[in-house]
């Protein structure tokens, strides 16, 4: 990776080199951190955040499930996200403000500070370059998700991704491009770092919240573009044949953005290339950012 030059650190713009951790850090220790990821792009009325706003109201609220005081408010963050994309002269952008238990106790329930940074950087499709034109091959996962009441899945938390690596690294151990995990129940729940989306007879179908999955923001704009576009949207529990058996199938989050599945665990899913609603959905989605798609919903926030 190229490190950026310049970061946002405890309310300042740093070196990237600068902008470090103490090895006793609470969060290092035991996954204590909040984050988010966003994506900038590029518009024709200039550099626009997706749905910013909402993405920190989500960090605030990974916050209060773990009693964690963030010591600055929305707007600050916000400005940090702003600053950090311009410092770094980004023309477009991933977003990663953390907040983190930082030095200052070891035991579990230690009130330590609470540190936070934002990194901005260049990223292109996280799953891979060509991925959201040819889709990916995934797999079911022998790791489960967490299941209710142990770790909340509403948080998007450091600690977490623990289980999301297990998925991650099991599928790309195995070849797959991702990992699809199940829930404690054995119905589907979301890919290691994203959520999915199944096609029946042109209607989307989307597991539900009580899944044990983290509710996202795309999966929430997709929900709302496709419905604008008069296309049925359900939420529900469904079970694994249901990745075998439905028309089509794509992944969706900020850094995945809509990227199809062609089989899974060996089975194509459809003819085995993307179908006609995924690329609609795309579609949509994309054209929020050259002005095909009208952002009538306020998503695109200013740089
Ligand atoms: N599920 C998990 C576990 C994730 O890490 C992400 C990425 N944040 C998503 C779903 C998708 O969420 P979003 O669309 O808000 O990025």
């Amino acid at each position: 990776m190229n490190y950026p030059e310049h970061i946002w650190h405890n309310g300042h713009i740093k070196p990237w080199a600068e902008a470090t951790v103490h090895v006793m850090a609470h969060g290092l220790h035991y996954g204590s951190s909040v984050f988010e990821g966003i994506r900038s792009y590029a518009t024709p009325q200039g550099q626009a955040i997706f749905r910013l706003t909402e993405h920190l109201k989500r960090l605030y609220a990974s916050a209060k499930i773990y009693d964690m005081a963030v010591p600055y408010d929305l707007d600050t963050l916000a400005q940090g996200c702003r600053d950090v994309i311009r410092a770094n002269g980004l023309e477009k952008a991933y977003l990663r403000p953390i907040a983190y238990r930082g030095l200052g106790g070891f035991g579990l329930s230690a009130e330590t500070p609470v540190d936070v940074a934002i990194a901005a950087w260049h990223m292109g499709p996280y799953l891979g370059p060509e991925v959201l034109e040819t889709g990916i091959d995934a797999c079911v996962s022998s790791w489960q998700r967490f299941a209710p009441n142990t770790i909340p899945a509403g948080a998007k938390a450091g600690g977490n991704y623990l289980n999301g690596q297990l998925v991650a690294r099991e599928a790309r151990r195995l070849g797959f491009g991702e990992g699809i995990a199940l829930a404690s129940t054995g119905l589907l729940s979301e890919g290691a770092g994203e959520n999915l989306f199944l096609v029946f007879d042109g209607a989307l179908h989307t597991t539900p919240v009580s899944a044990a999955l983290l509710n996202g923001i795309t999966r929430n704009s997709l929900m709302t573009l496709a419905r604008d576009a008069g296309l049925d949207v359900v939420e529900r529990d469904m079970p694994r044949e249901y990745l075998y058996l439905c028309d089509e199938l794509f992944m969706c989050g900020t850094a995945a953005e809509i990227t199809p599945i062609r089989s899974v665990d060996g089975r194509p899913v459809g003819n085995g290339k993307p179908g006609p609603v995924t690329r609609r959905i795309q579609d949509l989605f994309f054209g929020l950012f050259d002005g095909a798609t009208p952002d009538k919903h306020g998503w695109l926030e200013k740089v």
